[in-house]
């Protein structure tokens, strides 16, 4: 555990925040999620969801779910790994689903920035997992990038999303967040809000009631200030709900109460269980 980062900590940590995004499997946590995760717990971040991007990446959320207390874990096969979507692997992973662990499908969508799989491969891979995650009964969290029309279609196409969605790591404009608003989905707001330059976000959060939103890491991706540039973790969460505040006018309180709220609710994360 990094101390500095520790007695560094705002006082505003005082509250409780969940992040409903992040890869606790992937390899810069590797022999260190136990003090990530208790780094985090010491700043108000005592849930975690931690994110699967493909067979062996859900796998290892599970397990890791399941080693550690208030963390939760998804399944899905990210748009990057579009390519090994089939009917075997897609019931495979839909087995896993089973654990209870598991609150939710994804992250799935479309990402026209790095294309890894061709267009038509994802776009078939998304709407073959909007599908699943209808069938058994999960919300969903969206990946777009670079692709928002398409990504609405494709929604709107598969149907009513029974338990919900977020799309994660929002970049889109106010007028996208408002149809995915009409759709039912949340928004889920990234360290990214605290830079400088990202004034189309900041008009996002300040336009958008926070009954709306929801808090992510997307860890180890993406550090807020004034760590951007580093491994990103839970604890940094703060320093993105203190931007949240700072946008909205508000307290880092009534950002956290709403968006852990939103958090538990569409991930249906009781209290009772595992906390
Ligand atoms: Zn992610």
């Amino acid at each position: 555990m990094n101390t500095a980062h520790i007695s560094s900590t705002p006082a505003s940590c005082a509250v409780e925040l969940i992040d409903s995004h992040c890869h606790l499997d992937m390899a810069p946590y590797r022999g260190e999620i136990t003090q990530v995760l208790a780094h985090a717990a010491h700043c108000g971040v005592k849930k975690v969801v931690t994110v699967g991007i493909n067979h062996a990446s859900s796998l290892a959320a599970i397990e890791i779910a399941q080693q550690h207390r208030g963390v939760y874990a998804t399944i899905g096969f990210h748009p990057h790994e579009a390519n090994a979507v089939t009917d075997a692997s897609l019931a495979a992973l839909a087995k896993l689903a089973n654990n209870d662990t598991v609150v939710a499908y994804g992250e799935i969508g479309l990402d026209y920035a790095k294309k890894y799989a061709e267009p038509k491969v994802q776009q078939r891979a998304f709407s073959r997992q909007l599908e699943l995650a209808i069938t058994l009964d999960l919300p969903v969290i969206i990946h777009d990038r670079d692709a928002h029309a398409d990504t609405i279609a494709l929604i709107k196409q598969g149907g009513t999303l029974p338990q919900g969605g977020v799309m994660h790591c929002y970049s889109g404009d106010r007028a996208f967040a408002e149809e995915m608003i009409a759709l039912g989905f949340l928004l889920s707001i990234p360290g990214i809000v605290t830079f400088k330059n990202a004034t189309l976000m900041h008009e996002v959060v300040r336009a958008i009631d926070l009954n709306h939103l929801m808090l992510e890491s997307d860890g180890p991706f993406l550090a807020p200030n004034p760590y951007r540039g580093k491994r990103n973790q839970p604890a940094y969460l703060v320093h993105t709900a203190q931007k949240v505040a700072e946008l909205k006018k508000t307290s880092i309180q009534e950002v956290a109460r709403h968006t852990t709220a939103n958090t538990q609710r569409l991930f249906r994360l009781n209290d009772s269980d595992k906390s």
